[in-house]
């Protein structure tokens, strides 16, 4: 049973995201002023009695640079990222090496929960994507799976390079906060 500050930390996380969750989860990693940044949940989903392979399962929740990534993205950095993948073997090695220690991690993290006698798609599809949840590693796809996963973890050259572009959340963070708070009352 959730005790009082669980529950305030999950209204919070649902607030940043605005809407309710519909897996547990926790927090991975926070702001500057400890907001939560980046939340982790579990890399399988059992659905209708169906297990599901979830392979994005940590994400991005801050929502100043949720919104400037997407700025990022508007200015068309998916296709530069894909680009650079391709062109620059130090990047995209430094890159596969960070995917396949998610992948493991993502797999470990399987186990922990118990998870030895699933379908063997699920298995095939956690072992077998990137962080975006893509079969083909060097296609960047999503730039807030990318900057998730290196707050997280610190393991993805992208992600590291979306969050120089656009900083520590520190003066104006509280102006991208958008709370509903009524909803959840
Ligand atoms: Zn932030």
């Amino acid at each position: 049973m959730a005790n009082k500050t669980d529950n305030r930390e999950q209204q919070l996380v649902e607030q940043l995201l605005g809407r309710k969750t519909t897996v547990p989860f926790t927090v991975k990693s926070r702001c500057v002023d400890g907001l939560p940044q980046t939340i982790m949940a579990k890399p399988v989903i059992f659905e209708k009695n169906i297990y599901k392979p979830f392979p994005s399962f940590v994400w991005l929740i801050c929502p100043r640079m949720s919104l400037l990534v997407a700025h990022l993205e508007e200015r068309g950095l998916i296709r530069h990222y894909t680009e650079k993948l391709h062109s620059d073997k130090d990047f995209r090695d430094e890159y596969l090496a960070g995917q396949k220690d998610f992948i493991e991690l993502r797999l470990a993290k399987l186990d922990e929960e118990g998870h030895q006698n699933l379908p063997e798609y699920v298995r095939e599809v956690l072992s077998n994507s990137s962080v975006t949840g893509s079969k083909d590693f060097l296609q960047v796809k999503c730039l807030h799976c990318h900057l998730a996963q290196y707050l997280a973890f610190g393991n993805n050259p992208v992600g590291r390079e979306v969050y120089e572009e656009i900083g520590d959340c520190r003066e104006g963070h509280e102006k991208y906060l958008k709370f509903q708070e009524a909803k959840y009352d």
